[in-house]
This record gives C-alpha cells, structure tokens and sequence, in this order.
C-alpha cells in the first residue's frame, strides 16, 4: 500500500516514525516554513497546484490511502483531499488534535471577528498568536502587540505598534507565565489548535486572569473519517494494509 501523508504538523512527523519503513509512504510539505522539521521517510515539498494537481499527482504516484495530518487550520489543503479522495475513491482519514476547551475564552469565528472583539473591549497590550496569516486582521489596530509566529509575517499585514518574536513550540508555562508578565499582557488572542505543544499560553493567561479570544476551528468536510491520535491513525493503516 502507498500512503500520502499530507505534514506539517508534530503529528505528522510521530505518524511517519511509526509507519516508515513497514509502509510505503510520502510525506508532503507546504513549504511554507524556510528551514522545516522533516518527518523520516520520502518526503515532497510544495503545493499540487490545487484540485486538479492534487488528482494528478495522487494518480502518477498510485497513491493507495491519504492521512491528512495537517494543522486544524490548514482548511484548504483538508477541503482538496476530501474533495479529490472522494471523487478516486481513495481513503482518506482526517487526523485532528482535540481541540481545547475553550473555558472561558471569547470564542470567535475569523481573525477579522477576534480583531473586532479586541477593538470593542479596548484591550491595548495583545499577544497574538494566530500565526504568520493571523496579523492580516488587526493591521489597523492602534493596540500594542507582542506577535509571536513561526515565520515572518508580510510587513504590510503588520499592526503599527508590534514586537515581533520568531519561534517555533514546544512552549512552558513558567516562560509563558513570564512573558505575559514583561510585557504587562492584558488579553491573548489564539486559534484553536489543540495539543499541548502550545497549550501552556492558556494556563499561565488563566493563571494571571488575562482574558483570551479564541478563534475556532473551521469545520472539516462533511463525512470525513477522522482519528483524534497518532494511535488511531496508525491503526486505521494497519485496518487498511491488511484488507
Ligand atoms: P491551507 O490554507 O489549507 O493550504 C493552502 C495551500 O497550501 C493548499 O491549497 C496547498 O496548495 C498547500 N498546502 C497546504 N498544506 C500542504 C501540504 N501538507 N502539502 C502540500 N501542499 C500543502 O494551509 P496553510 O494554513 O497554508 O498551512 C500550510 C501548512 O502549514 C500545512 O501543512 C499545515 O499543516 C501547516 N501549518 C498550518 C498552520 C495554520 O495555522 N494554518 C499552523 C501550523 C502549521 P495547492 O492548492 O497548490 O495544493
């Protein structure tokens, strides 16, 4: 069996680990992130050049199943696996992280509602952390934030008062519990991830009582098989494997 595992996630990599070498597997990047962690195993960087490159490449590589690994927000890339798995009749399983309980968080829908809520509740010092795309939303916002993103965000999708930090998780609550401290915090904006790689920003905001805006995941295609752990996806290829 020849599997495409569509990456970019730690899940990804700890799927590919425990598939490789006993199936025959691709991983694939979006190669959005300059210097990536690279899952082992084969593994092809870039987009398919939408549905019709995504058919055609699962067709010249007699791609037998897809896991869809990527991160919960990545709903375009999860949309045109649903899509083009259905019409070739290929299995395609969604691997999703649970996502958080958002507790008390303000839950919103877009970056563009959780800008709006920051606005209308005239929080001035932010720490935003919905990503390279995410600062798009708050450009016109005269708060300060203190942006944190794995790659540089477009100078022009910048709000004007910013400091930016590059860095990639695993995050730990007492650094967290720090830097919401130094930089006099007053309100979190996420999205809903899930996973504990970045969970550690909730408790030490829930810790310090510093409200959080969370946007919440898009909703996967309907009718889409999912598994909410590496385990379960393994097993689903081992089902599979053995038809
Ligand atoms: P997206 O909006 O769903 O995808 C946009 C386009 O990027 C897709 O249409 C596809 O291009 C290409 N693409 C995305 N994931 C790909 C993959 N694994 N392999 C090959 N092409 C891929 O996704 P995104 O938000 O840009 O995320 C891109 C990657 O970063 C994903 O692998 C995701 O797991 C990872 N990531 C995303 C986030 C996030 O918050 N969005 C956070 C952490 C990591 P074509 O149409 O040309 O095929």
């Amino acid at each position: 069996m020849r599997l495409l595992l569509l990456g970019g996630t730690a899940e990804g990599r700890v799927l590919a680990k425990a598939l490789h070498p006993r199936v025959d597997i691709v991983s694939s990047l979006a190669g959005r992130v300059p210097d990536p962690a690279l899952p082992v195993g084969p593994v092809r960087v870039g987009g398919f050049g939408g549905v019709g490159g995504l058919r055609r490449w699962l067709r010249d590589e007699r791609i037998d199943a897809v896991v869809d690994a990527t991160h919960p927000f990545a709903a375009t890339m999860t949309a045109h696996a649903a899509q083009v798995c259905g019409e070739l009749r290929i299995p395609l399983l969604v691997l999703a992280r649970p996502a958080w309980d958002p507790g008390s968080a303000i839950v919103v829908d877009s970056d563009g509602e959780a800008a709006q809520t920051v606005e209308r509740n005239r929080y001035s010092r932010i720490f935003l952390t919905t990503g390279r795309s995410g600062t798009r939303a708050f450009t016109g916002s005269e708060a300060w934030f203190l942006i944190r993103a794995v790659t540089e965000p477009d100078g022009a999708w910048l709000p004007r008062r910013h400091r930016l930090v590059l860095s990639r998780g695993p995050y730990h609550y007492d650094d967290e519990l720090a830097l919401l401290r130094d930089h006099r915090i007053e309100a979190l904006v996420t999205k809903n991830s899930g996973g504990d790689m970045t969970r550690a920003k909730l408790d030490a905001a829930g810790a310090l009582g510093i409200p959080v805006v969370m946007v919440a995941r898009p909703p996967l295609p309907a009718g889409v098989v999912t598994a909410a752990s590496v385990d379960e996806a393994t097993s689903w290829v081992a089902r599979l494997a053995n038809r």
